[in-house]
């Protein structure tokens, strides 16, 4: 079979308002633990935008981005993992691993160190170490077969798309703080990451209350599976008071530039957390009284794994109310979908659709 490497490539940081450029590229050395993958659909995340727009530092000329891939093996190595061509894989935020320090052999790839990140740095081992990687804004992507994950039967691949990084990001902090039957989850903010965090906060059986600036997004969050809703306005504290000690655990998708933690631990009950996935741009400061008396935790979260990755997509397979919401965008429209994409378009996730590989607008 013949195919080609052909991407979306930003050269500066007009990049993220639609300054790509279509040009063929040249993908990585064929190794033995490789596999091809002809990408039908890609998700796009916020941190494509904010690659492109230079805010993670300069990028180099012709940087693709794109780490939401849902695409079918076309070409497989002797090493494939078990991966045949014609399966249809998806590829998240993260490309590739060392595959040999203690967090890759505990399969928590997403604490290695030199971590290969799928929209763009540097392959860290094998013949192509130090050249940097291709994201998912193309024709096909090649990488190693043990982050190319297998659908499960039963999953639409565009819906199935931002799984692999919205998805996985707000799932494994749900999984580590025990979201499921008993359990209260806030989620924060209603966008991409936020729409996701309610469906499977609600598949794992979790009681979700969506928190959102205005009530806008009320009929959205309860359809998503919220059975209650907080509308915050301008005071924070009077907002959250009648909703004292409801929460077990808040999950934070926004990634506004300061945000006032202690409003947000007043909601939370004993031994309950407050978990950041949305970058906030300021420090963040509060008293330690809060964290004090009622033994609650603030933290973060990364990506996830690829065994973590494969479990969400078996709870989204068999929870198909789960799926994230998408609007399909012409791959070849990438450049009027970042714009829109920009001023927070997106209901809630944007998926690029290569009908020239076989995908279906
Ligand atoms: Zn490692
Ligand atoms: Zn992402």
């Amino acid at each position: 079979m013949t195919y080609e490497f052909k991407g979306w490539a930003g050269y500066d940081e007009k990049a993220a308002d639609g300054g790509l450029k279509y040009e063929a590229f040249e993908p990585k050395v064929f190794e033995e633990d490789d596999v091809d993958v002809k990408i039908l659909y890609c998700g796009i995340c916020g941190s494509d935008a904010s690659v492109l727009a230079g805010e993670f530092g300069p990028i180099e000329a012709g940087r693709v981005a794109g780490h939401e891939i849902v695409g079918e093996v076309v070409r497989v190595g002797a090493q494939s993992g078990g991966l045949a061509v014609g399966d249809v894989v998806g590829i998240g935020a993260q490309t590739d691993s060392c595959l040999a320090c203690e967090f890759c052999d505990a399969h928590k790839e997403q604490y290695c160190a030199t971590p290969t990140l799928t929209f763009g740095s540097p392959y860290v081992r094998g013949k192509s170490a130090g050249t940097m990687c291709k994201g998912g804004f193309a024709t096909t992507w090649r990488g190693p077969a043990h982050f190319a994950i297998k659908l499960p039967a039963g999953l639409d691949p565009a819906a199935a798309a931002p799984l692999f990084c919205g998805g996985v990001t707000v799932y494994t902090p749900l999984k580590r703080w025990g979201a499921g039957p008993g359990k209260r989850v806030g989620v924060l903010g209603i966008g991409g990451l936020g729409h996701m965090a309610i469906q499977i906060a609600k598949a794992m059986g979790a009681d979700v209350t969506a928190i959102s600036r205005g009530s806008g997004k009320e009929a959205d969050a309860r359809k998503l599976g919220a059975s209650k809703y907080i509308a915050t306005g301008a005071d924070l504290a009077a907002d959250f008071a009648p909703h004292a000690r409801s929460l077990d655990l808040i999950i934070s998708t926004i990634n506004p530039p300061k945000v006032d933690v202690a409003a947000y631990l007043a909601l939370l009950r004993p031994e309950g957390a407050f978990v950041l996935v949305g970058a906030v741009v300021e420090p963040i400061t509060f008293h330690s009284f809060p964290l004090i008396t009622g033994a609650v935790s603030v933290g973060g979260s990364n990506t996830g794994s690829p065994d973590e990755i494969r479990e969400l997509l078996a709870l989204v397979a068999s929870h198909p109310e789960a799926a994230p919401w998408v609007q399909k965008w012409a791959f070849e429209d990438i450049n009027k979908a970042l714009p829109e994409f920009n001023k927070g378009a997106p209901r809630y996730r944007f998926v690029l659709a290569n009908t020239e590989n076989g995908a279906k607008l």
